[in-house]
């Protein structure tokens, strides 16, 4: 199987792009998956955000569409070709940025539409004609009943991230849109599990498909720190507070199960006097993205955020990922830990264990095969408070309150990470240096048969059955499913 982006024979201005982002070798899945895509055929494949899943399906696409490369500036000369489905708009905007770079020398346009956003720019982009477009389900049938888009000449589909767009409730939309293309097509579906409603989905949508899967894995990078802290839900707070302080954290995700508690935790967080943003779906688009740009400018020091409005987020090498609330679906104690840990840094992944939480750790435990030690927390509150400020809570606060010092710690850090260097080593913790990450810091090579696997493949498969609770069904699923969906908490 070749591994090398030139043994593909992409054109030179597809093969220029991808020269100019770094790209050298070919990750597993598009090893495996641009030849069949470039073939035409429809494509299975079991793969995740963070495996080079979006290149595995551009990169052959745009290469196919080059025979409609035109120059004319009507729209009429510019149809949908390829229609990209996605479940949020984090996703559809990271991909979309993806596609627009790959086709940076090609005259093949693309575009993004997603909800939460006026529909009036959108529309202007969709009426000057586009190759490719990028959507949420949701949104695209909004352009479609205004008339703003015509899907007759699709050659391509694109399904991604399926099971998250089953998960939220897209079925009877993905349906419908489905039902306004062009019969003759490829489809290409990429999904990280292939549930028993994924196969339907794909039965009813593919034909005669190719199944790609990367090998995947439940492991956890050897380089994460895991701690289990027993901790009563009103204490959860506090502890972050004082673990960031304790272990000189200067960037983190915290996980919560619920968009509610989201929010709340954050503006409480906020309140604290650490530097908070929270990402959840009931943000305005604009908030949503601001709140990543933010965080990955290194503005924000803690990203609350839900797994939904998480899921596939392009951001590497947090030093440290809270699990606030223990997930409900073990798997995604493994995605969620592994945004730590990466790129040659070593992570922290702290998990609050609650009395009612005891049976999730031991689903944790046996999905990633190690037994952890449900450590217990003291808390700085109840430690006998010495020093000068120890004459009662007024002065405490006026002195030292917990908001002030978490401040002063984080600035502290700040300080101390701009006086050591580049601003990749800034988001790194404390921990010694470990072997590279191979994706992203050197040409991808293949790992040996059976042995362990590199960290883009820590992926997992879900069991439909248990999907979590706090994801909603938007709308009742019609025909094609008989199981009861799932309900958000
Ligand atoms: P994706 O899974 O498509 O979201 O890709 C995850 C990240 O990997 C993105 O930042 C890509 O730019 C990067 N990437 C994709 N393919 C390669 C490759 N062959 N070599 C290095 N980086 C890659």
């Amino acid at each position: 199987m070749s591994q090398s982006f030139s043994e593909l024979q992409l054109s030179p201005n597809l093969a220029r792009a991808i020269a100019e982002m770094g790209y050298e070798s070919m990750t597993p899945i598009q090893a495996q998956a641009i030849p069949v895509v470039l073939q035409g055929r429809d494509v299975m494949g079991a793969a995740q955000t963070g495996t080079g899943k979006t290149a595995a399906f551009s990169l052959p696409l745009l290469q196919r569409m080059l025979k409609h490369e035109n120059a004319s500036t009507s729209p009429a000369r510019h149809p949908v070709r390829a229609l990209v489905l996605l479940p949020t708009r984090e996703l559809a905007d990271q991909v979309a940025d993806q596609v627009k770079q790959y086709a940076k020398y090609t005259q093949l346009r693309s575009t993004v539409v997603f909800g939460g956003m006026d529909m009036k720019p959108q529309t202007a982009e969709l009426k000057k004609g586009v190759e490719v477009l990028v959507a949420t389900p949701g949104r695209l049938l909004d352009h479609i009943e205004a008339k703003n888009c015509v899907l007759n000449q699709v050659e391509y589909v694109v399904l991604d991230e399926a099971d998250r767009m089953l998960d939220i409730g897209f079925l009877p939309d993905l349906q419908r849109i489905l039902s306004y293309l062009p019969k003759n097509r490829t489809t290409l579906l990429f999904s990280a599990t292939f549930s028993p409603e994924i196969k339907r989905l794909a039965s009813s949508y593919l034909q005669d498909p190719i199944t790609i899967e990367v090998a995947r894995s439940n492991a956890t990078a050897s380089t994460v720190e895991q701690h289990f802290y027993r901790v009563d839900d009103d204490d959860k707070r506090a502890v972050l507070r004082q673990i960031v302080r304790e272990r000189g954290v200067t960037q983190a995700f915290v996980f919560v199960n619920s968009k509610l508690g989201c929010a709340r935790l954050a503006r409480s967080l906020e309140r604290d006097g650490l530097k908070t943003t929270a990402l959840h779906g009931d943000k305005s688009q604009d908030e949503r993205l601001k709140a990543l740009d933010a965080f990955k400018q290194g503005q924000v020091d803690l990203l609350v955020c839900t797994d939904v409005a998480a899921r596939g987020l392009d951001i590497k090498d947090v030093p440290a990922v809270f699990n606030f609330d223990i997930p409900f679906n073990a798997e995604d104690y493994v995605h969620r830990i592994g945004r730590t840990g990466r790129a040659g840094a070593s992570g922290l992944a702290v998990s609050f264990v609650s009395g009612k939480d005891t049976r999730l750790m031991a689903d944790i435990e046996k999905l990633i095969g190690k037994k952890f030690e449900l450590e217990a927390v003291e808390l700085e509150a109840d430690r006998k408070p010495t020093g000068r400020f120890n004459d009662g809570q007024r002065a405490w606060r006026e002195g030292g309150g917990e908001g002030d010092r978490d401040q002063r710690d984080i600035r502290a850090a700040r300080e101390s990470r701009t006086a050591r260097g580049s601003a990749e080593e800034r988001r790194q913790p404390r921990a010694p240096r470990v072997p590279a990450d191979p994706l992203f810091d050197r040409p991808y090579e293949p790992s040996p048969a059976g042995d362990a696997k590199p960290d883009w493949e820590a992926a997992s498969p879900k069991p439909a059955s248990r999907l979590s609770p706090n994801i909603k069904t938007r709308k009742k699923v019609p025909a094609l499913f008989k199981s009861t969906p799932p309900t958000e908490g």
